[in-house]
């Protein structure tokens, strides 16, 4: 594998995938793209879906929140070198044949010295220089995230919920160390502002980067085959109703007319027009205030009898109710809690798919 840096400041707005004079460049992070997107990039196909303005406001204010993060990890501890925004350093690993990946570090750096808080707080107050510091640097691969998928990341683990972003983070390690080191990854939840990392070990580090640069060879090969033909066209990776499609910018191009079709077998949805729609709307408001002014006066009835019950000193009384003698009573619930990041660090993501399943259940919300 061989390597090559350099200094580029377009790191941020190259395209996904651009054909070289070696072959087919990706970059880092669209490394879990669909290929057939890679393709129609590198081909240079008109956008049909451009990004709303909702998308891109999101995007530039995650970039945004990454320094934010690497200060959040100097207070806690960390020695970190952020990359340097203006003129990023490019690595370019050689992933195959005819396929080299290309991208910017976010940042490197190790965890807080074993030396604990105090330790911590020296090198925050007089920076790096308030101890040698012998630790090797690891790449530090930084993300932001909504709750629901920071929440995600942190149960299911980066291989699990995020791989290309472990694989990209390998691909640094290999760009700039010339190995596969352990990685970081440093998340922080756009909602609560709360940041948590987790540690990928190097070996498993380096599976997500071989499993997504042997999915990228296909496309290589597919390129030494037909080299940059816009009409031969790789398979789709997804369907029409993956978000990948749905956020995709040739949706339009890929799949004319696919966007909102019902998928093959489902039962095609009953035709509803606006005027429906918003009396349903309206019936739903009234609802959800009769609820609301229900459970007011259920939360008052239960406190109530809540100091009923201590007035007696007991936990536990019956009582005639309308229409049968109930019990009142205080029960005690009890939660448990799982150190997801302990656990992601120990096991090997096939083990703890094993232990932590994942559900998805669909419901209409109304906000
Ligand atoms: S619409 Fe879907 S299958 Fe087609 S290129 Fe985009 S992501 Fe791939």
């Amino acid at each position: 594998m061989t390597t090559i840096p350099s200094a580029s400041s377009d790191a941020f707005s190259r395209p996904a995938a651009r054909f070289t004079a070696g072959g087919l460049d990706i970059r880092a992070s669209a490394l879990g793209q669909c290929r057939r997107a890679l393709w129609y990039t590198a081909t240079e196909q008109p956008v049909t879906n451009p990004p709303e303005p909702e998308s891109l406001t999101l995007l530039e204010a995650g970039n945004a929140l990454e320094p934010v993060v690497v200060r959040a990890m100097r207070r806690a501890g960390w020695r970190v070198s952020p990359s340097d925004r203006d003129e990023p350093v490019s690595v370019t690993v050689e992933a195959a044949p005819g396929l080299t990946v290309t991208g910017h570090p976010d940042a490197t750096g190790c965890p807080p010295p074993a030396g604990g808080a105090a330790a911590a707080v020296e090198q925050f107050l007089f920076g790096d220089n308030a101890q040698p510091d012998e630790t090797e640097d690891l790449v530090i691969e930084v993300k932001t995230r909504g709750p629901e998928a920071f929440k995600r990341w942190r149960t299911l683990g980066a291989e699990r919920s995020h791989p290309e972003s472990v694989a990209q983070a390998a691909c640094y390690s290999l760009g700039l160390y010339g190995e596969c080191r352990d990685v970081v990854i440093a998340t922080l939840d756009t909602g609560s502002r709360l940041w948590d990392h987790e540690v990928i070990p190097a070996e498993r580090a380096e599976r997500a980067w071989r499993n997504a640069s042997g999915r990228l060879e296909a496309l290589a090969e597919h390129h030494a085959l037909h080299g940059p033909d816009p009409q031969a066209l790789p398979e789709r990776d997804f369907t029409a109703a993956d978000w990948q499609c749905q956020r995709c910018p040739y949706l339009n191009l890929c799949q004319p007319g696919g966007a909102g079709e019902a998928e093959d077998g489902a039962e095609p949805a009953k035709p509803v027009s606006d005027e429906q729609a918003r009396a349903a709307l309206h019936e739903y408001e009234q609802a959800q205030g009769r609820i609301k002014s229900l459970e007011a006066d259920k939360r008052g009835a239960l406190k109530t009898l809540q100091h009923w019950l201590q007035r007696k000193g007991e936990s536990k009384a019956r009582l005639e109710g309308s229409a049968k003698t109930r019990t009142v009573g205080m029960v005690q619930s009890r939660r448990y809690s799982v150190d997801h990041q302990r656990l992601n660090a120990l096991l090997a993501p096939e083990q703890r798919a094993e232990i932590v399943t994942e559900q998805v259940s669909e419901y209409l919300r109304v906000s």
